[in-house]
């Protein structure tokens, strides 16, 4: 489909910062960091100082006695679920709306996923269906925050922990984010990172875990150990992540106080409801920032020609995950309508989040540029071409 873009009509992009993504950041201390891998020799080795000070600091920073570095944060939750022994038989509690990785690691212990509707102002897991989804043979929460958003841990670990059932606290959105007073990762039985390539910490590929049980921890290094370990993070992808990591406090709060410029310069904007904001002292942390948006409230245009008008404007914004509520019946439970996550799947547009750095300027020019789609098609722009 080929729609007319606003800018060929009113003339001129936004101008929002060109050329290549702007991510990773340009950084002499992950230069340094590499050349010295180079000049000890430790890119090339199995065993170096790097993981052992990596999962170090990851213990550090969430305050937990275990960290494993691992390959990916796909692998990591699919981990999770392994040190804590979910397999056969066993069904695990998932939101509706998720990270589609998230629905096959349970499948691939062996467990069953079951579909839990989402809050529509944090687009993560709502306290509200979890006893109702439950059964007999729930031993599991998966529960992610995303998109800036978080989930209410305090609530949902007291509901899980009063009929025995385990979390994996996937926090690879997050990293560096508190929730409810404490880090992102550490109100569950085991915490998941990830440092994909376009993830707030890159090694260009990446992941790990955290936990405060032994035996859990204990339970993840045996299953990876096999002769060696099968899933590994190398010590170049662990050398580059120590220094990101020291400015990952500075970075959030710049990405927050960014955020709140836009949306408050967007609150005319009927047709995006955007995530909530952090509750007081909490931090939260922008790998995305979501808004729901409504066709009604935009001339009639879908979420794709949005999307792709702003696009055209510069701005580095993507449509949502796709849910899980149109998969099989053999495949899941699905306890209720989850009207929630469906809004989400159909509506959600995504902020990336590199541009939450580049300063104020380019957030007003962003904001402009969201005021200006929405204009031109709430006066009827678009819609006609879009007919013949
Ligand atoms: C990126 C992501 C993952 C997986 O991380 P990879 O390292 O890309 O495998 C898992 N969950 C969420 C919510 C994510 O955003």
């Amino acid at each position: 489909m080929v729609i007319s873009s606003p800018l060929a009509i009113h003339g001129g992009a936004a101008e929002i910062p060109e050329g290549p993504p702007s991510w990773p950041l340009k950084d002499d201390d992950v230069r340094q960091a590499l050349e010295r891998t180079v000049s000890d020799g430790s890119w090339g080795r199995y065993h170096g100082p790097h993981i052992e000070r990596l999962e170090q600091l990851l213990a550090q920073m969430h305050r937990v006695p275990y960290s494993l570095a691992c390959c990916s944060g796909t692998v990591a939750v699919e981990l999770a679920l392994r040190g804590l022994k979910i397999g056969a038989g066993d069904e695990v509690l998932l939101a509706g709306y998720d990270f589609g990785g998230n629905f096959r690691c349970i499948e691939s212990v062996g467990a069953f996923p079951v579909l839990v509707d989402i809050d529509p102002h944090t687009w993560c897991m709502t306290t509200e269906r979890i006893e109702d989804a439950m059964s007999m043979t729930t031993r599991a929460i998966v529960v992610s925050h995303l998109h800036g958003g978080s989930a209410d841990m305090r609530k949902l670990c007291a509901l899980a922990s009063q009929r025995g059932v385990r979390v994996v606290e996937d926090a690879c959105q997050v990293p560096g984010a508190i929730v409810q007073g404490r880090p992102a990762g550490t109100w569950g039985d085991v915490g998941v990172l990830s440092f994909g390539g376009s993830k707030l910490l890159t090694a260009g590929r990446g992941g790990a875990l955290v936990t405060p049980h032994e035996d859990v921890f204990q339970r993840i290094k045996i299953f990876c150990e096999r002769g060696n370990h099968a899933f590994p993070l190398s010590e170049l992808q662990a050398a580059v992540l120590a220094p990101q990591a020291s400015k990952l406090g500075a970075r959030n709060s710049t990405r927050q106080v960014r955020v709140r410029q836009l949306l408050s310069a967007c609150t005319q904007v009927q047709a995006l409801s955007p995530v909530a904001l952090p509750a007081d002292g909490d931090q939260a942390s922008y790998y995305k920032v979501a808004w729901r948006f409504e066709p009604d409230l935009c001339g009639g245009w879908s979420r794709a020609q949005f999307v792709e008008a702003l696009q055209a404007e510069g701005v580095a914004i993507d449509i949502g995950f796709r849910g899980f509520l149109r998969r099989s019946g053999r495949r899941c439970r699905k306890p209720d309508q989850m009207e929630h996550a469906q809004k989400a799947a159909d509506q959600t547009v995504l902020l990336h989040h590199p541009v939450l750095l580049e300063g104020a300027e380019t957030i007003n020019r962003v904001a402009q540029a969201i005021a200006k789609v929405v204009d031109f098609a709430e006066s009827g722009g678009g819609l006609c071409e879009l007919e013949r």
